[in-house]
């Protein structure tokens, strides 16, 4: 009976503690008992305080963020470092093994690791990237490439021609048509059934799911989201149909909200705002992908927080000031957030490696690295 009392008393107190529109997270959605598709949205250089900025900015209770039902926390240090680089963090997600800073793909002893985009290729799944950096940048050759060190840009634009990755959608044209080398990839690529387009529209690709298309959205890399760079949100719903449509299998597809890290870095309040809202849009059309699919699992992370962002005091929430106290990336923790089928694999605190590992756990595939 007490019970029955308090839990509306409860839930009227609740409501009073939580200004703002409600978002859609308790929304009732029907989940397939485990995913056929993953959807791994990275912000770079996004950690705790990154993320309460685009909640703050943004206004309590409208962003995609507030969602998800669940949330956990990674560690993010590299191999030999407390403060890892992008190539070392994205390789912990792609291979589920710590590796050293500046690593693209290989371990410590530089022998390559199959990545979980390779792996799920092999077994049939559709895969894809959508990003706002060029296609050689750490975070998407982590996931494709297995280079030494991640300024070998010309080299991992090869390692896009081993695995027939189906769609990638980003910068960097120029490193596979207009190389030192003059071989001419985008020709390999054409030859092997891609469609390669350029430019920020997907009218002529084929969306239909017949074959498989590099879409360039320029020729290095894209302009910033505070130079009216709109893609990402568009891009990435536009990919998960499409993959949907690709393998029956089953779909992964990487999206990185790339320039987090670079306005971080520029200690540019500005910009760091415009990717924020920019990458809260892309998750969103994640978010109601999944929803409406429900076999979908959507895992957002940072693979480390840069610039050692604090909300310092504003006149409101949306005004409040970030300071940033250096110029490069820190060892603070970094957010999981979860929605989906096996969700709760990802509450807790772990490593950024266990990510590879939940992953394939909840695609119920046997480790074997
Ligand atoms: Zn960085």
């Amino acid at each position: 009976m007490i019970r029955l009392i308090l839990l509306p008393l409860l839930l009227i107190f609740a409501g009073c503690a939580s200004p703002g529109k409600q978002t859609a997270a308790l929304q009732p959605v029907k989940f397939a008992e485990r995913p056929k598709n993953i959807i791994l949205l990275i912000g770079d250089g996004m950690a705790l305080s990154q993320v309460s900025a685009g909640i703050y900015w943004i206004g309590v209770g409208k962003t995609a963020f507030e969602r998800f039902p669940v949330v956990g926390f990674h560690k993010s240090h590299s191999c030999d470092d407390l403060v890892t680089d992008s190539a070392a963090g994205a390789t912990a997600f792609s291979c589920g093994q710590k590796t050293i800073n500046n690593a693209i793909g290989v371990l410590p002893d530089n022998k390559p690791c199959t990545t979980i985009l390779e792996d799920l290729d092999q077994r049939g799944y559709a895969t894809g990237m959508v990003v706002t950096c060029s296609a050689p940048h750490a975070t998407p050759a982590s996931f494709i490439a297995h280079r030494e060190i991640r300024a070998f840009t010309e080299e991992i634009a090869l390692d896009y021609l081993k695995t027939p990755i189906d769609c990638f959608i980003g910068g960097g044209e120029h490193f596979f048509n207009d190389r030192p080398d003059r071989l001419n990839l985008e020709d390999t690529l054409k030859q092997r059934g891609y469609v390669i387009r350029r430019g920020t529209t997907f009218g002529r690709l084929p969306l239909d799911g017949s074959a498989p298309f590099m879409l360039f959205t320029a020729e290095r890399e894209p302009p910033t989201a505070s130079a009216n760079r709109r893609y990402l949100p568009d891009a990435t719903r536009t990919a998960c149909h499409y993959l949907k449509k690709r393998s029956d299998k089953g779909f992964f597809l990487m999206v990185e909200g790339s320039q987090i890290d670079w306005a971080c870095h520029a200690n540019d309040a500005t910009w760091l705002r415009a990717e924020l809202v920019d990458f809260d849009r892309t998750i969103k059309q994640a978010l109601d992908f999944a929803a409406s699919d429900g076999e979908t699992l959507v895992l957002v992370t940072g693979d480390h927080e840069c610039g050692g962002l604090a909300l310092a005091e504003g006149s409101t929430k949306q005004e409040f000031k970030p300071v940033f106290s250096c110029k490069l990336h820190t060892a603070a923790m970094v957010p999981v957030f979860a929605f989906g089928p096996k969700a709760e694999l990802f509450t807790g605190l772990y490593d950024n490696t266990e990510i590879y590992g939940k992953m394939r756990a909840a695609l119920e595939i046997i480790q074997t690295q």
